[in-house]
């Protein structure tokens, strides 16, 4: 196989009550990438289109994860690199995490698939490590494994892929300002109460439970975080509001994507989410703010061959 098309889906992390170690993978809302070997023995990014992001390999985030896992493999193998983002870097679902796990995903793949998806994640990881400064892997872990992703411990690197009930659907508000990561990770407390701890881990517990039993009302019940989303909130226009015409028009729970502006409503079944959407559209589009809806199934699959 000389070259290869992909689909690299976005990702939703944090979903209130998992901050850090929970994420899920998109079904419809994601990058094409377009990745073929060259003789160079080179890793190029060639082209981007959609968004002013770095050709440098060593700036691009897709670049520096092909390069972890090289080094790995200890080949010398070339390629190019083509990028066409849907995703807006700064988002809030996972633009970089998108490129990076896409990226490894489609040369492991030309190489004949020496790794497991699993084993993809810590390359993966590099390309984060360069966007944010920091090696998470709550965006690229659910991008390449599909369904909700746990990460249970850093060192030693332990993810676990958890079931996605059929019926949820997710619909995401982008308004477009930009909340960099770095500064919306700067403005978290370092220290919590015991009590605090308590509820979250209370909530992360059930909602994990409701995945595998498919206790939608648990889901929407355990969509708490009383940590992180008090503070980032505030960051994004018109939150409250929000939340409370999507909870009104049936939605099971409301939160923060990633470190936001994104936000995302949980709901049960297609016809609910329509509806969720349908009135953060009527209620966002008066104000005088630009911005991106989607309505998306949670994508099983994670990355996905195109051709
Ligand atoms: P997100 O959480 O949506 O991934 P971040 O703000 O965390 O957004 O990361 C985006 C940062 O990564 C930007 O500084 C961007 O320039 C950089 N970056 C480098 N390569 C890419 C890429 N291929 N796709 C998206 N962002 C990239």
């Amino acid at each position: 196989m000389e070259e290869i098309k992909i689909f690299a889906p976005a990702t939703v992390a944090n979903l209130s009550c998992g901050f850090d170690v929970l994420g899920c993978c998109l079904d419809n809302v994601g990058d094409e990438m377009l990745i073929r070997k060259n003789d160079l023995q080179e890793i190029r990014i060639t082209k981007i289109t959609g968004q002013e992001l770095p050709l440098e390999t060593d700036k691009n985030v897709a670049g520096v994860a092909v390069k972890a896992l090289l080094n790995k493999l200890k080949r010398h193998q070339g390629f190019d690199i083509e990028i066409y983002k849907k995703i807006k870097s700064g988002s809030g679902i996972g633009s970089s995490a998108a490129s990076s796990a896409g990226a490894v995903f489609a040369v492991n793949k030309l190489l004949g698939t020496p790794f497991t998806a699993q084993e993809l994640i810590p390359f993966a990881m590099e390309g984060e490590r360069l966007a944010s400064g920091n090696a998470h892997a709550d965006n690229v872990a659910p991008a390449l494994l599909g369904g909700f992703s746990l990460v249970k411990s850093y060192e030693p690197l332990e993810i676990l892929k958890l079931p996605a009930p059929a019926e949820l659907r997710m619909v995401i508000l982008h308004p477009r300002i930009e909340v960099n990561t770095r500064d919306s990770r700067g403005i978290i407390r370092q220290n919590i109460s015991l009590q605090k701890a308590i509820n979250q881990w209370g909530n992360l517990a059930a909602f994990i439970s409701g995945l595998y039993t498919e206790d939608y009302n648990l889901l929407g019940r355990s969509l708490k975080d009383e940590i992180v989303e008090p503070v980032r909130s505030i960051l994004i226009p018109y939150f409250d509001e929000l939340r409370k015409i999507s909870i009104q028009k049936g939605a099971l729970g409301f939160g923060i994507s990633g470190s936001g502006p994104s936000v995302f409503a949980m709901c049960r079944g297609q016809e609910k989410a329509e509806a969720v959407k349908k009135a953060i559209h009527e209620f966002y589009q008066e104000k005088e703010i630009e911005f991106d809806l989607h309505l998306s199934k949670i994508g099983n699959e994670g990355v996905k061959i195109l051709k």
